[in-house]
């Protein structure tokens, strides 16, 4: 098996040698990019399976490069943050981060959050039709733009085709409706929470329709939804 890729967006060298080591001897390969510049670069010809994000990066901010990554990926994503002032924005997952780090961290805890997150999150997917990772009444075909629940094409609206897309991606995590919103939604400020609501209830009405007695996404009461892990 070849060793996982993790994405190190960091600046600082001391951080860098200690981080990469820690994930070298663990096992995984370290990509080190100094600057959010280099990181998008990288991400056009690498498929790492998690990001490490420096928040205070020299070219953007690390939440900046984060917007940046998600309009393209659904990469898991680690913050190191110099401040405990920045962590509320990180906790807040306004920017869709699976967890973070307050510097001085130490390397080895880092590494087990890592271990946790890639735990919890299905390999990167290629753009290409296969079953959801671990809700298998789902396929995706990205080239014909459809999905196939049990087996049954659905015909969905494109933004209902992108919402259900979100969750099938990772199926079990659960997202705000502002995350939703900022992964479906190419404009996401033309919209309105309650427009999540509208499709997602559109989208059960169309599985119903093929299955009566399946309901694989749940609704997370005041935060938003997520897809069953298993169907
Ligand atoms: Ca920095």
């Amino acid at each position: 098996m070849s060793k996982k890729k993790i994405l190190l967006v960091e600046d600082e060298p001391s951080i860098i040698d200690t981080v990469s080591y820690a994930l070298s001897t663990e096992g995984f390969e370290p990509l080190i990019c100094r600057t959010a510049q280099e990181a998008v670069a990288a991400l056009r010809t690498e498929t790492p399976a998690l990001g490490i994000l420096d928040v205070g990066l020299p070219d953007m901010s690390g939440f900046d490069l984060c917007r940046l990554i998600r309009q393209t990926s659904a990469l898991p994503i680690l913050f190191l943050t110099a401040r405990s002032e920045e962590v509320d924005r990180v906790v807040g997952l306004e920017i869709g981060a699976d967890d973070y780090m307050v510097k001085p961290f130490s390397p080895r805890e880092l590494v087990a959050r890592v271990r946790a997150i890639l735990r919890r999150t299905p390999a990167p997917t290629e753009h290409s039709k296969q079953p959801a990772a671990s809700n298998s009444s789902f396929e995706i075909d990205d080239q014909r733009v459809q999905i196939f629940f049990k087996g049954s094409p659905i015909e969905l609206s494109r933004l209902e085709y992108k919402l259900l897309s979100v969750l099938i991606r990772n199926p079990g995590r659960v997202y705000s409706r502002d995350e939703l919103m900022d992964r479906a939604w190419e404009e996401p400020d033309m919209s309105l929470a309650r427009t999540v609501d509208t499709h997602i209830k559109t989208i059960r009405g169309k599985l119903r329709a093929i299955d009566p007695s399946a309901d694989p996404i749940v609704t997370h009461r005041g935060f938003g939804y997520s897809l069953k892990t298993s169907a």
